[in-house]
């Protein structure tokens, strides 16, 4: 028997090696176009970040390896150009010498693999633009790196290879821009879990565009520009196309072979084409998915080459073996986080019009007293009558890649959320706990699958309208202090027996706490005493809080410079957040380390208990003492800047880093203010000034927008906060509408010329005859920002002070009644007054 086999690398060697060992006698060639075979496609992305360091680890045979151990002929840079089915020959293309040979041929395996997409963006062939599919591309971009050592490096889609590129490239030091069409990163897994990847990426400084493409590329001297389709552009030094695959099925398709409806070679079970025999593996190939039915095409490498030892025994032996399908089971690190999925996803049981349930549950990768837990998300879906498992999905620092299996094996034998609870796992404190996450999910998924709870997803709640629900948070006061969903009231779990009366028997109640536990409890607590419409907020507050915030990270290197040390900053050059800010080397740091510093160790602890332990033990030690917190919740990172700003106590330092949040705190006297954030210096502990005064000169709706954002936030943190408007800074504080006034004729002059009250406003920069403005406006309207108005009523609610300059007035010709109510007029020395009094003074 003689068998070509077209594709030398993943699913192409494995078939052949397999057919070796199943057939000795067998006449075997393998054609490959490139120069190279069977070697680690996957591990691609981290040679070029370092993490290999040397090439040839990539290189699992090379072809005279393959000749000697298999006694295979390997025909390297061999282009298979056509088939003749009827003749049973394939002709051959050299592409050294452009030679054509016929081959004759008993047995014929596909396997060439799929394309990198490069659609037809203008300006996509000049240099320092990638795809990375072979090592000859990752020749190419490693050597661009060394020979033009880039700064800048954007991404161009967010699927796995594009998120392990953009950790590989940022490794290098590179500052890396992804740019995604679709509303989330890593399209295999649902929106809320991706959201977790966003916010990881954010800490890693990352820039993303979310719902944006590239319109185009042109040049900027030795710099690609990237022009976005909504109408940003910047400058970059070298990109990476990651938009997707599709299958290489031309040859198959040219000589008569069945193609798929997804473009795909289609194959029967035993994996031959409709040609008996041809036979087709890997990421060519479509085959219908074991759960859905539905024709897909895997781009994975396990699959691959399970299919080749399958496609070998049916060529030596006959067709005794079928190949059951992927559940498309994958895994992928971003930076400190690994997301990985199984099965199907939410979205596309919806888009099929499938029946399904989901429950998120948050676990700890193992048993939290002991060091080092992390936090886990996972989501399990399943069929609503049977409960037979139909997806996972998982994102968290440790462990990971562990239930993904699990779930995958469950999956894979068609079982059910009861076997997942049932799963009996190896437990000691270091690798999980008692109850594993996999178990967990699965008696949660029970809960509900048996009617003992009923859990709303975030996005059902945010579709709600929220004058027909009673919105319950039953964690603790303070936890509901530093942030809960708007129109919540809070009735702490422990409080609820008795305060059962407050709620209405007849309405929807929705019950959350930190990540569903508690919301559970209190669900079984109504239940019982006789509501009948109740439910659990699934992943509680945790999932909808990532899920519910701002998602994009966009516009993050607008101001970048590149400090002293070399290494690109962001924000005022005399502020850098070093690699040791927070760590023991920070300026911050050094002005504290003659304070004796408590250490406290919360690792492992999930939302509220990092914040419930910093409360405890800050409540156990006297004033000026410090506190080192290390806590493993990467939520921690925001709520001990929020529970620092509302108890007055300092922030000195914050870093986050390999998925563990350190915060240095130093405990304030009871009637201490607080001082501000490490970033901006170590505060003066005897400093008294507690106000912020702002001069506003300018009238432009940027700069308006600075001003009361500031304002707010120097309010909410207790600050007595006073705006001197002068000059031109006046005309955000005129009326709207005309005021009948008498003016003298420059008075008038002035009046016509200045704009009056915000909506005239215009930008510093960008104002494009009054387009920039409204472009503004309504993106902040898109991203929920409030409005220049609200913020200015706001301001005016949290008693922050806005004095018009009286001698800029009369200057101008302004009169009192062409002013907003609640302003007050005011000479140099009320400004100076203020000023006096505050820590912080800005000049706008
Ligand atoms: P390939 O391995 O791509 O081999 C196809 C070969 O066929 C190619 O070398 C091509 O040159 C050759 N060929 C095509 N047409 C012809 C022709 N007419 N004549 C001669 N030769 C031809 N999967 C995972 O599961 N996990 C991962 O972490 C992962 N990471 C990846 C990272 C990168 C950067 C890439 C590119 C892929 C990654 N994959 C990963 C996907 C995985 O590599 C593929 O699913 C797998 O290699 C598919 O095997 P294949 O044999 O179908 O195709």
């Amino acid at each position: 028997m003689k068998c070509i086999i077209i594709g030398g690398v993943a699913g192409g060697a494995t078939t052949a090696a397999r057919l070796r060992r199943n057939a000795e006698s067998a006449e075997i060639l393998m054609i490959e176009r490139g120069p190279d075979i069977s070697y680690a496609n996957c591990g691609l992305p981290y040679y070029i970040g370092g993490i290999i360091p040397e090439r040839d680890r990539l290189f699992v045979q090379t072809p005279e390896s393959f000749e000697r151990t298999f006694g295979i002929q390997v025909r390297t840079r061999t282009e298979a150009i056509a088939i003749d089915r009827l003749a049973h020959t394939v002709t051959l293309k050299d592409l050294s010498s452009g030679e054509q040979k016929v081959e004759s041929y008993d047995k014929l395996v596909l396997s060439p693999g799929a394309e990198p997409v490069r659609p037809p963006i203008p300006g996509i062939n000049q240099d320092g633009i990638f795809t990375l599919r072979s090592v000859a591309e990752t020749d190419a971009i490693k050597q661009f790196i060394e020979t033009h050592s880039p700064r800048k490096a954007v991404i161009v889609g967010a699927g796995f290879i594009g998120l392990e590129m953009a950790e590989n490239l940022h490794a290098l030091g590179l500052q890396v821009t992804i740019v995604e069409m679709a509303d989330q990163v890593m399209s295999v897994v649902d929106y809320e879990m991706a959201s977790e990847v966003h916010q990881h990426l954010k800490t890693k400084h990352v820039e993303f565009y979310l719902r944006d493409g590239v319109a185009s590329f042109g040049t900027n001297g030795s710099r690609i520009t990237v022009a976005l389709k909504s109408g940003r552009r910047f400058d970059a030094d070298l990109v990476v196309l990651s938009i997707g695959v599709r299958p290489e099925s031309r040859l198959a398709k040219e000589s008569g072979i069945d193609i798929g409806q997804t473009g795909g070679i289609k194959v029967n079970s035993y994996l031959a084409t409709n040609d008996p025999d041809i036979y087709a593996v890997g990421d060519a190939i479509e085959f219908p998915h074991p759960i859905s039915g539905i024709p897909t095409i895997t781009y994975l490498a396990g699959p691959a080459n399970k299919q080749g030892r399958i496609a070998a025994d049916n060529i030596a032996f006959g067709n005794t073996r079928t190949y059951g399908g992927a559940i498309a089971t994958a895994i992928a690190k971003v930076f400190d986080i690994t997301v990985a999925s199984t099965g199907l996803p939410e979205k596309v049981l919806k888009k099929n019009g499938m029946p399904y349930k989901c429950v998120i549950t948050h676990s700890s990768s193992h048993a939290g007293y002991y060091p080092d837990a992390r936090p886990m998300t996972i989501k399990t879906i399943f069929e609503p009558d049977t409960g037979r498992l139909l997806g996972a999905q998982i994102v968290g620092y440790e462990g990971v890649d562990k239930r993904i299996d699990l779930f995958a094996s469950i999956l894979r034998t068609g079982g059910t959320v009861e076997d997942l609870g049932e799963i009996e796992h190896a437990y000691a404190p270091p690798y999980s706990s008692a109850k594993d996450p996999v178990n967990i999910a699965g008696f949660v998924a029970e809960n509900v699958l048996t009617g003992k709870s009923r859990h709303m997803q975030w996005h059902e709640l945010t579709g709600c309208n929220f004058a027909d629900l009673h919105l319950v948070d039953v964690r603790t006061p303070e936890e509901y202090a530093l942030g809960t969903i708007e129109g919540a009231v809070n009735i702490p779990i422990y409080e609820l027996r008795s305060r059962l009366s407050e709620l209405p028997t007849s309405e929807t109640i929705v019950l959350f706490c930190g990540v569903g536990l508690r919301a559970y409890m209190a669900e079984r607590i109504l239940i019982q005493h006789g509501f009948t419409d109740v439910y659990n907020l699934s992943g509680g507050y945790k999932t909808y809080e990532l899920a519910t915030q701002r998602q994009g990270n966009e516009d993050i290197f607008e101001k970048d410079i590149i400090w002293k040390d070399d290494n690109i900053y962001q924000a005022v050059p005399s502020e850098p957040v070093t690699p040791s800010a927070g760590g023991t080397n920070g300026s911050t740091v050094k002005a504290a380390v003659a304070v004796e510093t408590l250490r406290v160790d919360a690792s492992g602890l999930q939302c509220p208990g990092p914040i419930m332990k910093l409360k405890q033990e800050m409540d156990k030690v006297p004033a000026g003492t410090q506190l080192e917190e290390l806590a493993t919740d990467p939520g921690f990172a925001r709520d001990v800047e929020s529970w620092c700003r509302m108890t007055g106590n300092t922030l000195l330092s914050l870093d986050e880093s390999a998925g563990r949040v350190k915060a240095l705190i130093r405990k304030n006297a009871n009637d201490a203010r607080p001082s501000g954030q490490a970033q901006h210096g170590p505060a003066s502990g005897n400093d008294t000034r507690t106000g912020t005064t702002l001069v506003v000169f300018s009238d432009s709706l940027d700069r308006a927008l600075a001003t009361f954002v500031i304002a707010n936030g120097a309010a909410a943190s207790g600050k007595t906060v006073t705006l001197f408007f002068t000059f031109w800074g006046l005309s955000i504080l005129r009326k709207n509408d005309k005021e009948k006034v008498h003016k003298d004729v420059m008075g008038r002059m002035f009046g016509w010329m200045l704009p009056r009250g915000t909506r005239q406003l215009g930008l510093s920069k960008i104002n494009f005859a009054g387009m920039g403005p409204r472009m503004m406006r309504a993106r902040m309207k898109s991203q929920n920002v409030a409005s220049l108005e609200q913020m200015i009523e706001s301001a005016q609610q949290a008693g922050v002070r806005i004095v018009a300059c009286q001698m800029s007035m009369d200057i101008m010709g302004i009169k009192r009644e062409e002013l907003i109510d609640g302003v007050e007029v005011g000479g140099v020395a009320t400004y100076l007054e203020h000023a006096s009094e505050s820590q912080v003074n800005l000049f706008v």
